[in-house]
């Protein structure tokens, strides 16, 4: 089979998750009657600290969901030029929030005080568009894993305080974060008004994330999740794949992270560079190696004309990292 490195959300449900599935208690969570969806909404709220969380189908929704928490018509959002919610959720809070974004840009993806300090727009009145939020995004997919610290997530949640915004959090893969720094997800949840996370990357569920917030935030994004056509029944069979993942895939996150830095190596990226499981490969004709490495039972991914792309997961182990590592290095080297 393929070693398939394209995206960490390519990932099958293992056995004994599919067996948790299985035999899942559930209900129809619509009528608040899936203990399996209560009880990972529960479990989640508790690991970031918050009071409360919403099994969503994606990710992509739980931001849309997260984000007009805090921001409404008419307002705006701040957030990297890279991020997931300006680049990859095709124009959702736009169209369902009726909110606006403005950017800044980092090379790391990490945010910005000062260039932060400069676009933030203060309410004054009917003239301009105010800032009501802050995204951050962690780790950061298209600056290639990227993680932000928790301190510096101190130092502009306490900035926020001071101004007046609040912060939304895509945590999409937090579970990175928090195994390669060691920064308990308490302390990372602790940063953000409002948070969205990922069981389909690297925990390796078929389905799911989660909005994670205040009582009230959730409350609100549940009624939103219904009015979007998110509601769904029996949806304890998908959380009971995410309970399991929590309870055996999170510290195994590490492995993905030697596996990363195995094949960044490989390919003459310097592996201090990578903090997580994503590998962002210069190269000068990415689409040729992408079509090569397929011929050799390899699939990479291109980011736009000038990188390749490699994501480690849960379904390639230390054999086909370094099989991976030996193709690629030939072909990028
Ligand atoms: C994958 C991802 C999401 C959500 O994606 P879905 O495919 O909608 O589940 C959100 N943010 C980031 C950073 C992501 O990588």
């Amino acid at each position: 089979m393929a070693i398939d490195l394209r995206s960490d959300t390519v990932t099958r449900p293992t056995e004994a998750m599919r067996r948790a599935m299985a035999r899942a208690e559930v209900g129809d969570d619509v009528y608040g009657e899936d203990p399996t969806v209560r009880a990972l909404e529960e479990r989640v709220a508790g690991l970031f600290g918050h009071e409360a969380a919403l099994f969503t189908p994606t990710g992509s929704l739980a931001n849309v969901l997260a984000v007009r928490t805090l921001v409404g018509v008419g307002q705006e959002v701040l957030c990297e030029a890279r991020a997931h919610i300006a680049r990859a959720e095709l124009g959702a809070h736009g169209a369902v929030t009726g909110l606006t974004m403005r950017t800044w840009s980092a090379p790391d993806g990490r945010p910005d005080l000062a260039a932060l300090r400069e676009l933030f727009a203060p309410d004054m009145g009917p003239f301009f568009v105010p800032t009501a939020a802050i995204s951050v995004e962690n780790s950061h997919n298209f600056a290639g894993g990227t993680v932000v610290a928790v301190d510096d997530l101190r130092a502009l949640h306490a900035w926020t305080r001071d101004v007046g915004a609040r912060v939304h959090l895509d945590g999409a893969r937090i579970w990175n974060a928090h195994v390669a720094t060691g920064t308990p997800l308490a302390d990372f949840g602790a940063t953000a008004d409002v948070m969205a996370v990922c069981l389909s990357k690297g925990l390796g569920a078929p389905v799911g994330s989660l909005v994670v917030g205040s009582a009230d935030a959730v409350a609100e994004s549940r009624v939103w999740r219904k009015r979007l056509g998110g509601g769904m029944r029996q949806s304890g069979i998908l959380a009971a794949a995410g309970l399991h993942a929590l309870d055996h895939h999170v510290e195994r996150l590490a492995v993905d992270h030697d596996h990363a830095r195995l094949l960044a190596e490989a390919c003459a990226v310097d592996p201090a560079t990578v903090e997580t499981n994503i590998v962002v490969v210069p190269h000068h004709d990415p689409a040729s190696v992408v079509a090569a490495a397929r011929e050799e039972g390899v699939l990479v991914g291109a980011v736009g004309p000038t990188a390749l792309r490699l994501v480690t997961h849960l379904d390639v182990d230390a054999d086909g990292a370094a099989r991976a590592a030996q193709v690629l290095g030939r072909l990028v080297g």
